[in-house]
């Protein structure tokens, strides 16, 4: 409860309190005093009306750690020399996850350090803010008072509010001097590391990745015009959601619905609206109060943690983004693309597969992003266009400007920020070194790849969208191993209609020739979100309600994209080929709904395809123990060791802290696979390995050592792969991997890479 100060404790209600401290700002800002002048008249201020023995503020330094820059209460001589290391205590905890912390025994919580300079020993309270901007944090607001108490949602509103503002009067500068901490840390070189997503080295200007539309005016001198502003945008901001509810794809009933009926009655909810409200009357514009209302909801609802909490909590972040972008007159839907430089390198906390794709390739150089793993689709998906990308760039986000120069080299997982022209040449060296490497594979082109004892190993290209097709030719790949054509499906506004997937094939079929493609029908859940098509929120999306799973519950969209592909192959051989497969029975109705599809070509008068083979992506491990249920139903399978082996390991693949604990190059998924070639020998069924591992020199060699004899992979690895197999005696490998899973090994891959080297074959990483 936020009370009067002095002899007058009664309590005053919040939003007076916040239009005093909103005032009392206005006037510190407009002082003549230099930036410290103005950060102690701010504390002093939020003491007061909060009535707090100590206020501070906590800004961020180069290296992370937060100085104390200014404080009523704690000792004067603590200023400018108590640091917290990054993370340290509940002031750093708080910068670090950008989240309020609220303790009523601070010195109680394990994360609390102790700074004896401070004389803070007798003030058991605290409550910390974040002041943050654009989701960089700058620093840390705090208050503290010898009472424990657990401070009030009014007094987390208020210092919020005010953390806001200082946030805003720090980035432009009104707050001159202070500023410098932050600023020095996204002005000098420096180098983040990350793990390589996508191969590559790109040299470029950084491009942020959406960012959230800034909030640049806080206060407003017009109250009753900015509740108008704020009345129409959201008039408009519900139509937009009630016009979403009129598509098609939604309209039938099913558990969408009510998920969307939730959102909507968000939209629409009367508790939001007079907090906004609430928020323009105590002197915010309508934007500041979008963010503020969004920012107090969030530390209520982090508090209830449960599903449905969470759940409301995307909504709510969802809704405020969306209401910001009308305020600003922005679509509500992202856009990109008119400002990029032709060099972009872009920057993002995270980053799914089909904002990727919003972004004009011929443009883009490089990806870095803070989470991401190789195996989630944002880096399959890199590596189809070619583009340098590296995760787990911690950090990173809060490091650089938009237009800063930029290196990402994907080779060691480096970013270099605002490289020095020393380091510039260095990279530019680099970059002329590996085009010359890539000539010498392009030497390679019109070899075979047969091993050196004779063995032929097909090589096949990894593709989605029409523009990867001229890379077939390029690479001397001999065929379109995987067509993962929901990428497409996620480039477009709407659900793209029977003539344009027609077109689409028959394009993607004639780019080919004569060479095989492989279709794979609509693989959407999991990372892949068509952001038309509505689909109810899952805990686990990537086992949820997925690929196979959505063609047999909805087969209206799975039969279109069949019709379309099988008029687009008519007269030729056409491949299907259907993800994520669980069960030989699943393949049995998917025929059954094919042939219906041909049935119906047949009556109208259509040529069907010369032969139509349907096989299946082998990546649930269930198929394993039913080999000779499942094989006799496909007539191919492709191994998606993406997925096979998240799901062998238990290992979330687009989660990073998993995703690699575990080696493909281990005895579990080598016997799973041996298993499945032994099975496929006897039922005469092609296997191909469609994973990123069939690109990688070390595994592929490993595959051929399984028995494997055909590999699809992104068109950059079939150079390396060619030189690997063509150095490469497929005995001697078979013979190697044999003994290897025979007596166990621990250390299979430092084993294989001791016989790579020993037989000279030529593994380029
Ligand atoms: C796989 O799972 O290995 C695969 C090729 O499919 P995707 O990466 O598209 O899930
Ligand atoms: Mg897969």
């Amino acid at each position: 409860m936020v009370t009067r100060r002095g002899d007058d404790p009664r309590p005053l209600p919040s939003e007076t309190a916040l239009r005093v401290i909103m005032r009392r700002l206005r006037e510190i800002m407009a002082d003549d005093g230099d930036g410290q002048d103005k950060l102690d008249g701010i504390v002093r201020q939020i003491a007061g009306v909060m009535v707090a023995e100590v206020c501070s503020i906590y800004l961020k330094r180069q290296d992370g750690s937060l100085e104390l820059f200014a404080s009523e209460g704690l000792n004067p001589s603590a200023v400018h020399s108590t640091r917290l290391k990054r993370g340290e205590g509940l002031v750093g905890k708080c910068s670090e996850l950008g989240v309020t912390v609220n303790e009523p025994e601070a010195s109680n919580h394990p994360a609390f350090s102790y700074r004896p300079e401070t004389g803070e020993e007798i003030y058991h309270s605290l409550l910390a803010v974040p002041i943050s901007r654009s989701s960089q944090v700058l620093g840390v607001l705090v208050v503290q008072n010898r009472t424990p108490k657990e401070y009030s949602d009014e007094d987390v509103e208020v210092l919020q509010a005010t953390a806001m503002v200082v946030a805003e009067n720090l980035v432009s500068g009104a707050v001159a001097g202070t500023g410098a901490a932050i600023e020095v840390s996204r002005s000098q070189p420096m180098v983040i590391e990350g793990e390589p997503l996508s191969d590559g080295i790109a040299l470029g200007h950084v491009v942020l990745h959406e960012p959230r539309i800034v909030v640049t005016k806080l206060l407003s001198d017009n109250p009753a015009a900015e509740i108008f502003r704020l009345d129409v945008a959201l008039e408009q901001l519900q139509a937009q959601i009630d016009e979403m509810f009129q598509q098609d794809e939604i309209s039938v009933a099913g558990e969408h619905r009510d998920v969307l009926e939730a959102y909507r009655m968000f939209a629409h909810d009367k508790g939001w609206q007079r907090r906004l409200r609430e928020a323009v009357e105590g002197g915010l514009t309508a934007d500041a109060a979008v963010e503020r209302v969004q920012n107090s909801m969030r530390t209520r609802m982090l508090r209830q943690n449960d599903a449905y909490w969470r759940e409301r909590q995307r909504d709510l972040d969802d809704l405020s983004d969306r209401l910001l972008r009308v305020l600003a007159g922005r679509s509500a839907r992202v856009g990109h693309g008119a400002n990029l430089p032709s060099d972009a390198i872009l920057i993002a906390r995270t980053m799914g597969p089909a904002e990727l794709l919003d972004y004009d390739r011929s443009k883009l150089r490089g990806l870095v992003v803070e989470d991401g793993s190789a195996q989630s689709h944002v880096a399959v998906v890199a590596k189809a266009l070619g583009i340098a990308a590296i995760g787990q760039a911690t950090g990173v986000v809060e490091r650089v400007n938009s237009g800063d120069a930029a290196i990402v080299d994907a080779v060691t997982g480096e970013v270099h920020l605002r490289p020095s022209a020393e380091v510039i040449s260095a990279y530019s060296d680099k970059v002329r070194f590996r085009a010359r490497r890539q000539k010498r594979y392009q030497a390679l082109h019109d070899r075979p790849a047969v091993t050196k004892d004779g063995v032929r190993v097909s090589l096949l290209m990894n593709a989605g969208l029409l523009v990867d097709m001229p890379h077939l030719a390029e690479s001397g790949a001999d065929g379109v191993g995987l067509y993962r054509t929901e990428l497409q499906f996620m480039l477009s506004d709407a659900f793209p209609r029977l003539d344009k997937q027609t077109q689409l094939y028959r394009s993607v079929l004639q780019e080919a020739g004569e060479r095989p493609v492989v279709f794979r029908t609509l693989d959407i859940g999991g990372d892949k979100v068509l952001p038309y098509l509505r689909q109810p929120k899952e805990e686990n999306p990537a086992m949820g309600w997925r690929a196979i799973r959505m063609a047999l519950d909805r087969p209206e969209l799975f039969r279109l994209q069949v019709r379309a592909m099988l008029k687009a192959g008519a007269g030729r051989q056409l491949r299907i080929m259907i993800p994520m497969v669980t069960a030989g029975y699943e393949m049995v109705a998917i025929r059954a709904l094919i042939d219906r599809e041909k049935a119906f070509l047949t009556q109208h008068g259509h040529t069907l395809p010369s032969e139509i083979l349907v096989g299946a992506m082998f990546e649930v491990p269930s198929l394993l123990f039913d080999l000779d249920g499942f094989l006799p139903r496909v007539d191919f399978v492709s191994v998606g060791s993406n997925d096979l082996v998240q799901f062998l390991f238990a290992a979330d693949r687009t989660n990073a802290r998993v995703a690699s604990r575990f080696d493909v190059l281990s005895p579990p998924p080598l016997r799973a696979l041996k298993t499945l070639v032994k099975a496929a020998k006897k039922h005469r069924v092609p296997v191909t390995v469609c994973g990123e591992i069939a690109g990688r020199p070390l595994e592929a060699m490993t595959l051929i050592g399984l028995g494997l004899r055909s590999l699809s992979m992104a068109p950059a690895s079939i150079g390396p792969i060619k030189a690997m197999i063509l150095s490469l005696n497929a005995e001697n490998v078979t013979a190697c991997v044999e003994d290897l899973l025979k007596d166990g090994a621990k250390d299979v891959r430092m084993r294989l890479q001791q016989f790579a080297e020993n037989e000279g074959v030529e593994i380029d990483t």
